[in-house]
């Protein structure tokens, strides 16, 4: 992507070309991957490579010729399925003849060996652990879980220079000092406790920097760089420790975009630009401060604030955050909500922000408590809350 900008907003605009359209939401099923990787032609080269603790298959698929490898997994969390969806859009248009200049680029340079849905028994229940309870991203070391000892084995055997580790954050991350969500991070994860940087992991942040010049027109103050404390049991670290330039990508919020379906673009953007500055040596020639001008992320925006609100004689504005359970066989979540701040918090960010001001409140205003109250003009309910559970539309 020379002209990059212009070409990113390009491809934005023709998503429609290479969207996967079986994928709708963050509900994504291991055989619906199945189904998918059935209709993609020999290109395509794929192995099985292992199973889940549940027996689901664990598929390998390497597209390319190319002298330089580069490794691609996603949804170790079962829950995080945006790199998912993204790395399937991305199938598609490797294949999509109006972008053939940039695939027959990326074949020719590169061989792309991709993992998808790591941890399929956590998306068949819409979990973050595995089947066995286990957080796969903190069993590098132990590797209790066959799905850790699957992505330890492969890079191991294939050593690839560079690896993309996908997820999906918090919604309730932010960009400090703008109240936005962070909607994408970015961060070459650290390979020691003192956050060293050697060549391994200085590549990974000139791809970063690279990624985030072609992204960041695109979602203006909406890009942050996510915690790079050391984790010495998560793969990141130590893929990094072991010499693949390793770049994690999470996928965070975006105001109405719960099911990921226009955050999934943005993140199919940044892979692409990624594996681009990586086919065409652009990363070389970046600037290394590049990534350290991307601001952190931090926790000041709530999914709900309401404000000017007069509590027992008090003008207040009260933030709620909630918390998703799933339910019907992981199909669906339930989303709880906490009362989790209470006073003055106009320069905070929000999802849904609600004027207070006239209306009448009943019920209980607690800190930490699920929310319990009713929100009325007139006797015209406008919001209404049962064990923290909503009563309205939001
Ligand atoms: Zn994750």
């Amino acid at each position: 992507m020379r002209n990059h900008n212009m070409q990113a907003v390009d491809i934005l605009k023709q998503y429609g070309q290479f969207i996967t359209p079986e994928l709708t939401n963050r509900f994504v099923k291991h055989a619906t991957v199945v189904k998918l990787l059935e209709q993609l032609p020999t290109n395509f080269r794929q192995t099985k490579v292992g199973e889940s603790h549940q027996k689901r298959s664990l598929q390998l698929i390497q597209w390319g010729r190319g002298p330089i490898d580069i490794f691609l997994w996603s949804q170790m969390h079962g829950d995080e399925a945006t790199g998912t969806m993204a790395i399937f859009d991305l199938f598609n248009f490797l294949q999509c003849p109006a972008f053939q200049d940039i695939s027959q680029e990326l074949e020719k340079s590169c061989t792309l060996h991709f993992l998808p849905m790591v941890n399929p028994d956590g998306a068949e229940m819409f979990t973050r652990r595995s089947a066995q309870k286990i957080d796969i991203n903190r069993d590098y070391l132990q590797t209790a879980t066959p799905e850790a000892r699957l992505l330890k084995s492969i890079r191991e055997q294939i050593k690839p220079a560079f690896g993309f580790n996908l997820h999906d954050q918090s919604t309730l991350w932010s960009v400090k000092k703008t109240g936005n969500p962070a909607t994408l991070s970015f961060l070459a994860p650290p390979y020691n406790e003192a956050l060293d940087i050697n060549v391994t992991r200085k590549n990974a942040m000139l791809v970063i920097g690279d990624i985030f010049e072609q992204l960041n027109p695109l979602l203006p103050q909406q890009i942050g760089l996510f915690d790079d404390e050391y984790e010495h049991r998560a793969f990141g670290d130590n893929f990094q420790a072991a010499g693949m330039s390793t770049i994690l990508i999470e996928a965070g919020g975006l105001h109405l975009d719960e099911e990921k379906q226009e955050i999934r673009k943005y993140y199919f953007l940044s892979i692409l630009s990624g594996l681009m500055s990586i086919a065409k040596n652009n990363y070389h020639h970046k600037n290394p401060d590049v990534y350290h001008t991307i601001p952190a992320n931090n926790k000041e925006i709530f999914h709900l604030l309401v404000h000017n609100l007069v509590f027992e004689g008090t003008t207040l504005s009260i933030g709620l955050c909630y918390e998703e359970e799933p339910v019907q066989n992981g199909e669906a979540v339930c989303q709880s909500y906490i009362i989790q701040d209470i006073g003055d918090l106009r320069h905070l960010g929000a999802y849904r922000v609600l004027e207070g001001e006239g209306l009448q409140i009943t019920g209980e205003i607690d800190i930490y408590k699920p929310a319990n109250f009713q929100l009325s003009r007139d006797g015209e309910i406008i919001m209404s809350f049962k064990n923290g559970i909503s009563q309205s539309k939001l």
